[in-house]
């Protein structure tokens, strides 16, 4: 029987990660994956697939219309399809391999099929190469899969989750999203781009919930300049197929009729079929692992991360507990920062945001002062032709310390991560005004709402 110092089970961005980082630190790793493509969700149908449609989409969309003002004229400009899908095909196929050659290289094991934990110290692996794993111990980390809706049951067609909006073989004329969380806006942007008309039913009266609420505001008018439709306060009670139509129907309101229906309201996680009573887990109400300090589990030896625990469920989150987890193992040692962890939605404008929002601030009773910056104000911004949104510092009144940014703007997602390093360090709002940027750059807004906090922008 083969054994290892341990045996991880999902090669999502946690499990793939915590299993280069294990390596990386001397143990001996089994890595347990079903699908054939290593990189989970995120890298198979989830982050990877639906950015480059966002890319693609985006380039379309400013193809088409966009680029008049810059001085380019363009005729005739029509969309490819096939050619847009293949590339994103692509993309995927290109990262998925990376991974398995970086497995390879840091002398991970990788066996295909499903892993069960079958009692302490052993993990069963099925499928087309049977095996049993010996285990000093276990990592789950088997991710999620998309919620569904009671009422709503998807054909694997026309009414699908995002893994069927990833690959529509046509655009649809009418497109229904429901939810508006980052799957919602994101995909949808995608199709409204490429001409579908899109109406995105939201049960909430906001969208982006968890997100800044006055950023998420700011967002829906862009989104909506940009054709997107939105119904709030739009609770769906039912969806299906209607000779060659969709119907979702609405608490209190007329149904609505569409050729696909895109079902995003949230994700759960896989945590069935895993054997976990054979090790002593039982799972909480919404099906997630309980863990202790350091990921460990009821179960002696037996670890888990990401989305099969609490908290964001997002990649990077996943990563970073990977790493932790490994490192405490190997080194004793090992910690994750959950107060800056970013949260980004590609949309155009980009969201982002780290640490705590405004509506946080004020139900905690904490004292804050705010900086805003506009990008109508930046002259980068400006160049770029893309003035809208602003970035927002939200700093501790008594010591300045910086407690949440958030941004609706071009290039947000990258933007962010300064703030998020920043907040890392423990920086002030006159830390972040001291440090010289670049001229022109966006990320001066950064710095011009840092100083704003103090009332003292430049720009402005
Ligand atoms: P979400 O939880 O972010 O949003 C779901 C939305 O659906 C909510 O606003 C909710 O109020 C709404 N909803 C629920 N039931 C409804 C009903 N019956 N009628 C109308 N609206 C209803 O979920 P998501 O967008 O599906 O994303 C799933 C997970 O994946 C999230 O945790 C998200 O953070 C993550 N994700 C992140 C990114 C990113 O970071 N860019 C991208 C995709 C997904």
């Amino acid at each position: 029987m083969p054994a290892h110092d341990l045996v991880v089970i999902g090669a999502g961005p946690g499990g793939y990660v915590a299993a280069l980082r294990a390596a990386q630190l001397g143990l001996s790793v089994g890595l347990v994956e079903r699908e054939e493509a290593l990189g989970g969700t995120c890298l198979r149908v989830g982050c990877i697939p639906s950015k480059a449609l966002l890319e693609s989409s985006e380039r379309f969309a400013e193809a088409r219309g966009g680029l008049g003002a810059h001085g380019v004229r363009l005729d005739g400009v029509a969309l490819d399809l096939p050619a847009m899908m293949k590339r994103k095909d692509e993309v995927v196929r290109a990262l998925t391999r990376g991974v398995a050659s970086l497995m390879k290289k840091n002398r991970v094991v990788v066996y295909r099929g499903t892993g069960r934990l079958d009692g302490p110290g052993r993990v069963v692996v099925e499928g087309p190469a049977p095996v049993s794993l010996q285990a000093t111990r276990v990592l789950v980390a088997t991710g999620s899969r998309s919620a569904t809706l009671p009422g709503v049951t998807p054909d694997g067609d026309r009414i699908g989750t995002s893994t069927e909006a990833l690959s529509y073989p046509e655009v649809p004329r009418r497109l229904a999203v429901i939810g508006a969380g980052a799957i919602g806006l994101e995909l949808g942007s995608v199709w409204r781009r490429l001409g579908a008309e899109v109406t995105v039913l939201e049960a909430l009266d906001r969208i982006l919930p968890g997100l800044d609420a006055e950023i998420a505001a700011e967002a829906q008018k862009a989104f909506q300049k940009e054709g997107l439709r939105f119904a709030l306060g739009a609770r769906v009670k039912a969806a299906g197929v209607e000779g060659d139509s969709c119907v979702v129907e609405l608490e209190g309101a007329e149904p609505l009729r569409a050729d696909r229906v895109l079902v995003a309201v949230g994700r759960v996680p896989v945590t069935d079929g895993l054997g976990l009573a054979s090790v002593g887990i039982a799972v909480d109400a919404r099906g997630r692992i309980p863990v202790a300090a350091g990921f460990e589990t009821a179960g002696k030896g037996v670890y888990a991360i990401g989305d099969v625990i609490g908290g964001a469920m997002l990649a990077h989150k996943a990563e970073e507990e990977g790493i932790a987890c490994v490192e405490r193992m190997a080194t004793g040692h090992g910690h994750v920062a959950y107060d800056v962890i970013p949260n980004v939605v590609y949309t155009s404008p980009g969201v982002a945001g780290v640490g705590k929002t405004e509506e946080a601030l004020r139900q905690s009773g904490v004292v804050y002062r705010k900086g805003v910056f506009p990008f109508l104000a930046s002259g980068r911004a400006r160049a770029l032709g893309d003035t809208r949104g602003m970035v927002k510092v939200l700093a501790d009144a008594a010591t300045d310390r910086v407690l949440g940014v958030h941004i609706l703007g071009p290039r947000a997602e990258d933007l962010v991560a300064e703030a998020a390093a920043a907040m890392a360090f423990g920086a002030s709002s006159e830390d972040i005004a001291r440090v010289c940027h670049a001229h022109p750059t966006l990320a001066e807004a950064l710095r011009e709402a840092a100083l704003a906090v103090d009332g003292r922008a430049i720009h402005l």
